[in-house]
């Protein structure tokens, strides 16, 4: 059990690190040319321009992450500089906090990871959101709706209580990735 939790817990922190570090390189590498959408300002020192919504978002990314590690562990110290650094630092600084506490804080890796993805892959044509599960009839047919900006269930018959389809938003989609563990960490002890 020790274990699983142990393989459950790296697996969401490494998933968010490493695609914080995939944004900054798709995003934030010069040499990678430049970004086809967003704001953009060219440096004083460097005639690449810098996609100032992707540094938006990783600062305000690694600012939730600190917040939530500080809040429930006061003595954490200092964060690292780098937003896909602070994953490990807030896995670190967190094992011992309540099992809910836990929970929040993978659903927040994982939403991290997901949207750091839909920042890269705007369309999910890499297909990351449809490896979720739909929360309400966990079917493995949920597809990405760039206009929406939310997940669509697939499946006719899975409608809310308007008898729309089901859709959710990312924050719903990690809660559920993390309901899902925890009931088969359960059932495999
Ligand atoms: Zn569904």
């Amino acid at each position: 059990m020790g274990n699983d939790e142990g393989d459950t817990r790296t697996r969401t922190n490494q998933t968010a690190a490493a695609r914080m570090r995939l944004l900054t390189a798709e995003h934030l590498t010069p040499t990678r040319g430049a970004p086809t959408h967003g704001r953009t300002a060219t440096m004083a020192h460097s005639p690449a321009p810098v996609d100032l919504d992707t540094v938006d978002y990783l600062s305000a990314a690694r600012t939730e992450a600190i917040t939530f590690t500080r809040r429930h562990a006061p003595d954490a110290g200092p964060a690292p500089a780098d937003a896909a650094d602070v994953y490990a630092w807030m896995d670190e600084h967190t094992q011992t906090i309540q099992p809910a506490a836990q929970d929040q804080r993978r659903t927040l890796e994982i939403r991290h990871a997901l949207e750091a993805h839909l920042r890269i892959d705007r369309d999910d044509s890499r297909g990351l959101i449809r490896r979720h599960r739909c929360p309400r009839c966990h079917c493995l047919g949920v597809v990405w709706s760039e206009p929406l900006q939310r997940a669509v269930c697939g499946s006719g018959r899975c409608v809310d209580n308007k008898a729309r389809p089901s859709t959710w938003s990312v924050y719903q989609l990690a809660e559920a990735r993390v309901a899902d563990q925890n009931r088969m960490l359960r059932t495999a002890t």
